[in-house]
């Protein structure tokens, strides 16, 4: 059953806070409402499964993996009325004019990712996905340092705080996320505003 009009929807916040999680939760009701859905990420989060968005609990949802967010017509059916995108701060600023087209089809995109980077700026696309839906939810997780609703993610290497300008990549160093409040995000180096 086509929606009378398309709907954009973002689910946004730090890592932890359950955005895969709700975009997850919404996309088994779309189901259950009968609807065709379809779900996309970007090729390169290969985290926990290819071929499915996951979340940290361990819920899961097929999805297929994109290299290029305009690969998507390749693989958009005809009837498709629901659309998922996961991580998208890692599609290209294309992507906004892909969710608009979808919209004009009448397709309702849910859109999950992170508003801020490590650095606790803007990431990627997400500003312009986030001016352009219909609907928002910003969600938050819990500060590990105190326990309040944190709403950055910590990049950690080696056990320490990424300074501002660390490459994307370190090889060989442990790296790892956890999410802080405002007053816990430590970014060493980090130009003053
Ligand atoms: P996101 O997609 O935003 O990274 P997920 O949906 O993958 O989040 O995972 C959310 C789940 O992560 C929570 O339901 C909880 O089980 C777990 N979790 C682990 N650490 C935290 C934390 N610091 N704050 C909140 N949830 C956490």
């Amino acid at each position: 059953m086509r929606h009378l009009q398309g709907v954009v929807e973002v689910i946004t916040g730090p890592m932890f806070s359950g955005k895969t999680e709700e975009l997850i939760r919404r996309l088994r009701r779309a189901v259950i409402a009968k609807q065709k859905v379809q779900v996309f990420k970007p090729a390169l989060d290969k985290r926990y499964a290819e071929t499915a968005v996951a979340s940290h609990a361990g819920s899961a949802f097929e999805a297929v993996p994109l290299q290029d967010i305009g690969e998507i017509w390749d693989h958009l059916r005809d009837d498709t009325t629901v659309v998922g995108l996961d991580e998208a701060q890692f599609f290209s600023e294309e992507v906004t004019q892909v969710v608009q087209d979808l919209a004009d089809r009448g397709i309702r995109v849910i859109i999950a990712g992170l508003d801020m980077d490590f650095r606790g700026e803007p990431f990627g696309p997400m500003p312009a996905l986030l001016a352009q839906a219909d609907r928002v939810d910003k969600l938050q997780a819990i500060c590990v340092k105190c326990g309040f609703p944190a709403t950055r993610s910590q990049r950690l290497i080696d056990g320490k705080p990424a300074r501002y300008d660390d490459p994307v990549i370190i090889v060989g160093a442990s790296e790892m996320y956890e999410a802080r409040c405002r007053q816990h995000h430590e970014v060493p180096g980090r130009p003053k505003a």
